[in-house]
């Protein structure tokens, strides 16, 4: 076990923290009532404002702070791993319970629960792919029952460009869409409210450096490109998607809300749960020479536990707990992180910091790791029974889908995503 794992912090809530303990450091955006959004770093229940802090550093972990002291994280981004390595050695340092400095840090934590979150960046471009095999098998088995998944899977990431504009933070409410659905049996489609309106369990993927126009990210640099990670609720309207999906993929089914978590857990923090990627397979092909890479494949893949959780407006009016809908996995990707920036930028595509992807949907193989209400109905042929008696074949007005993720290995301190959280209002009149 290094160092690092064995530290404590002079922030009591920190130790044992189920989400933010020492070791663990994300960045957000943050606001107190009255001040201004700024970037902050969450350790246990409280948030460091960066921007304060930054007088107490120097160096590359100075200009980290500084550039995380705006309203969004885009310049923090930019600067790259370098930086943000430097700023993370000195917030271990000045948080560490050996630190002096608990006086002057003092007066610059705030209670998250006084604090409003908002999303990290300005994002300009968001892209889903579609990495978790068995989501793709399960939806796959739905539509072609003898041929789940098209030939092009195994050797190309899918993913399709979504719309940066509705991506919202967590706890940010959202609105059932309205939009064309076929009716079975019928020949002429209807306008009207969403009747399939699902979730869908994804890991987001925050860029940090870019490229230049024209000139790919090879696969070993690859992850030096990603800035960090959260969680990613790719809310899907079924019936919309039924109907519009051919031949060009999703479009209005998708592109009313997207909730991401606030805090970006960071590379670095991520170090100790990285693993290999799980071998392909026999008879799949191998990654093409652009999508292979040693190294990415011993230490790629990681080791993060995700889970969904549902709280109806019944269960809240009784003041019940959320209840678990599934438990999954970041192992069921296809593809590694560091695959889908090398292959979004193999035909020199831009990436910019803070453009975002989604994994797409991370489905276990089993019933109980299903990541989507689609997949857990079998697209509403069969409905789910909650532990109050309701049932459910998709979302109902009043429903709140909470997203979680966590860290958790033997000998290390676990280390977590925070929330994503969001509930579904009715449709407009
Ligand atoms: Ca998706």
């Amino acid at each position: 076990m290094s160092h690092t794992n064995l530290r404590r912090s002079w922030v009591s809530s920190a130790n044992g923290h189920s989400d933010f303990p020492l070791q663990n450091l994300p960045l957000g955006i943050f606001s107190r009532a009255g001040a201004s959004p700024r970037g902050g770093v969450a350790i246990g229940d409280l948030i460091l404002d960066l921007g304060a802090v930054a007088e107490l550093l120097d160096g590359l972990a100075k200009i980290a702070a500084q550039a995380a002291s705006t309203n969004s994280l885009n310049a923090y981004f930019a600067l790259g791993a370098e930086p943000r390595r430097a700023l993370r050695t000195a917030l271990l340092c000045l948080l560490d319970e050996n630190s002096d400095q608990q006086a002057e840090l003092h007066p610059l934590l705030y209670l998250q629960t006084d604090c409003q979150m908002h999303l990290p960046a300005k994002v300009g471009d968001y892209t889903d792919f579609y990495v978790g095999i068995h989501h793709a098998m399960n939806v796959g088995k739905l539509f072609r029952p003898d041929n789940p998944l098209l030939p092009n899977y195994k050797y190309v990431p899918i993913g399709y460009h979504g719309r940066a504009s509705t991506l919202d933070v967590s706890g940010t409410a959202l609105r059932r869409p309205h939009g064309q659905t076929l009716a079975p049996g019928s020949e002429v489609p209807d306008f009207g409210p969403c009747k399939r309106l699902d979730y869908e369990l994804e890991l987001g993927i925050w860029i940090g450096t870019g490229n230049r126009l024209g000139q790919p990210i090879a696969i070993g640099q690859a992850a030096e490109h990603i800035a960090g990670f959260c969680l990613l609720n790719d809310w899907s309207a079924r019936d919309l998607q039924a109907w519009e999906y051919q031949p060009l993929g999703p479009f209005l089914s998708k592109s009313f809300a997207t909730s991401v978590s606030p805090w970006v857990v960071s590379a670095e923090a991520l170090e100790p749960f990285r693993a290999a990627q799980q071998p392909r397979p026999a008879g799949d092909p191998q990654p093409l020479p652009y999508l292979n890479d040693a190294n990415d494949q011993q230490h790629g893949a990681l080791a993060i536990e995700l889970e969904v959780l549902l709280l109806t407006a019944a269960m809240r009016e009784a003041e019940l707990p959320p209840e678990r809908l599934a438990l999954s996995h970041t192992r069921h990707m296809y593809w590694t992180v560091a695959q889908l920036v090398a292959h979004h930028s193999a035909n020199g595509c831009k990436l910019q910091p803070g453009d975002l992807f989604g994994s797409g949907t991370l489905s276990g193989p089993e019933p109980g790791q299903f990541g989507s209400l689609l997949e857990m109905t079998e697209g509403g042929k069969h409905p789910i029974t909650l532990s109050n008696g309701e049932t459910r074949r998709f979302l109902e007005d009043g429903d709140e889908v909470i997203l979680k993720a966590r860290c958790n290995l033997p000998g290390l301190p676990p280390i977590g995503f925070g929330e994503c959280r969001g509930k579904v209002l009715p449709a407009l009149r």
